[in-house]
């Protein structure tokens, strides 16, 4: 047991007041902060830029002996050790970059207990000798950084953070273990717990739904077009474009310029040469906005970048909340701006069928993808969706702010329309796909159609004054409002779930918001 008794939040409070110059703990902070000062092993999930360095960095300041930091990041090592020495908190880090004079030097200044941290990289683990050495240290913390990488269901798992278990059980007396990742889906968490064998940890999820974000999901717009009138008009802020190929970003890149917009582009075809040279132009405001792949951004910390558009949706919502948390760092307000189409989402299902992966691995994919695709169709606050997605506690107020809370197009009564999607797909006995559906409520009469008899229906034609792309938007609202379920897989089947039920028997209503000018028989012209 390691002895942490009068470890109050006040000491911890005079310590951050002291070290770091803020006069208190963000609400997050303070939670894991005290569970950690009270021995207990904790789990705490923020998102990048939370702030979850302090919360092991400040106990380790008081906890006695030596608090262990297990970093994938060798290059972020050294960053995180100057600032910690700058603000006069002895750390070090022992990684594949330095002599084995240095290494020792520093093992010995930990030996000499004249340090309160140290950074190492989850490979080191598993060296016998390194082993050895730490279990002479009296380490009473090990802080896992970006522990997501323990679990294959991750999207970076690194065997050797399977051996930060064993390395914490060869040590003479067990020290507290803490867990910090910004993935907080179940599997992931359950994964983490058990992996690295947490005790009845305490599993604290804070700020996903940090307030200086503006949350918007824009479906239908001219991507290209969004992209280049914001940059322009946005050519003093700093911004990240995520496209989802190199092709896009390159070519995205090439507008930017063209128009005038100092421009980068990061994507893993480039050079090592090349990309670095475009991340640090875009660190150091050399230039304003970075069109890049999802290669970008892990481990870059630039906190004034004030908005982040995705050119396309991302595979699932914690790849989204990863990369749109790399706005706003710094607490200024800030954008988070998802251009949808439906062309992202065969462009995922193409992505999750190229990926050699067992089917149970699969199925998990195309859930998630679901999940995110609802993200896009709802007509709730965003941030309430996403912060309900991740299992956060929040209060049920709307934000104000998110694309949803300020959309003043016109919410439209759809119930009638909804009644007949339900009663076609009862018809057709839940067992097609939204395409069939949506083509048998346009009344068409193709091949497929016809061979299933469909056109015997009374629901055939039911919506024929519609477009079989308006059909759909409606029923992939549905679907998103939890009306309608897809299965699992590459070729869906949408069923009906409880709620439909209400609608069906004219007890509930459904609305979906409708862009003005989309409307048609406008009878107001002046
Ligand atoms: P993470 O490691 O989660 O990405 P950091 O620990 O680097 O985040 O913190 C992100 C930023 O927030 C840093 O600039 C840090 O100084 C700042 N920060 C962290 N905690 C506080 C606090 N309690 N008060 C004010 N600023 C804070
Ligand atoms: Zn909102």
């Amino acid at each position: 047991m390691i002895h942490t008794q009068g470890l109050t939040m006040e000491r911890a409070q005079a310590e951050l007041q002291k070290y770091y110059g803020y006069p208190d703990f963000r609400e997050g902070q303070k939670h894991i902060v005290a569970s950690l000062l009270q021995g207990g092993d904790t789990l705490g999930i923020m998102p990048t830029g939370g702030g979850k360095s302090i919360c092991y960095q400040v106990p380790a300041l008081l906890l006695p002996g030596l608090t262990l930091v297990v970093s994938p990041l060798i290059s972020l090592m050294k960053d995180q050790v100057d600032a910690l020495t700058t603000a006069g908190i002895p750390a070090a880090y022992i990684n594949s970059t330095l002599s084995g004079k240095e290494a020792n030097d520093r093992l010995r200044a930990a030996r000499r207990g004249e340090l309160k941290l140290l950074y190492v990289a989850p490979e080191r683990l598993e060296l016998d000798w390194f082993r050895m050495e730490m279990a002479e240290l009296p380490i009473s913390l090990v802080a896992v950084d970006e522990a997501h990488c323990v679990s294959q269901w991750g999207h970076d798992f690194r065997t050797s953070y399977l051996s930060v278990s064993p390395f914490v059980d060869g040590l003479p007396e067990r020290p507290i273990v803490a867990a910090f990742t910004a993935t907080a889906t179940p599997e992931v968490m359950e994964d983490i717990v058990r992996l690295l064998r947490l005790r009845d940890p305490g599993v604290f999820v804070t700020g996903l739904g940090r307030d200086n974000l503006a949350m918007s999901v824009l479906r239908g717009e001219n991507k290209r077009e969004f992209v280049l009138d914001y940059a322009a008009s946005h050519s003093q802020e700093p911004g990240i474009i995520y496209a989802a190929t190199r092709k896009e970003v390159d070519d995205l890149y090439q507008r930017l310029s063209a128009a005038g917009v100092p421009a980068g582009r990061y994507h893993a075809g480039m050079s090592d040469e090349d990309r670095a040279a475009n991340q640090e132009a875009f660190l150091y405001d050399d230039i304003r906005v970075i069109a890049a792949t999802n290669a970008f951004g892990m481990g870059i910390d630039k906190s004034n970048v004030r908005y982040v558009i995705h050119y396309n949706m991302p595979k699932n919502m914690e790849a989204y909340v990863q990369e749109a948390g790399r706005a706003g760092r710094d607490g200024e307000p800030s954008s988070c701006i998802l251009l949808f189409s439906a062309q992202d989402i065969m462009t995922q299902k193409f992505l999750i069928e190229q990926n050699p992966q067992d089917s149970e691995r699969k199925q998990n994919d195309y859930r998630k993808l679901q999940q995110m695709i609802d993200y896009c169709y709802t007509t709730r606050c965003l941030r309430s969706a996403m912060l309900d997605y991740f299992g956060e506690e929040h209060d049920d107020a709307p934000c104000g702010k998110c694309s949803s809370c300020t959309d003043d197009r016109e919410l439209v009564d759809i119930t009638v329309e909804a009644q007949k999607i339900f009663s076609c797909i009862h018809r057709m006995r839940e067992r097609f796909g939204v395409a069939l559906v949506a083509s048998v409520l346009k009344g068409s009469r193709s091949q497929k159609v016809l061979q299933y008899g469909f056109d015997k229906l009374p629901t055939h034609g039911a919506l024929s004054a519609k477009t079989e792309k308006e059909i759909t938007e409606i029923i992939n609202v549905l679907i998103s409002e939890g009306y309608l379920a897809l299965s699992e897989g590459q070729y869906p089947i949408v069923r009906l779930q409880l709620p439909a039920a209400d609608v069906l028997k004219g007890q509930a209503q459904v609305v979906q918001r409708v862009a003005r000018a989309a409307k048609s028989g406008g009878s107001s012209r002046s």
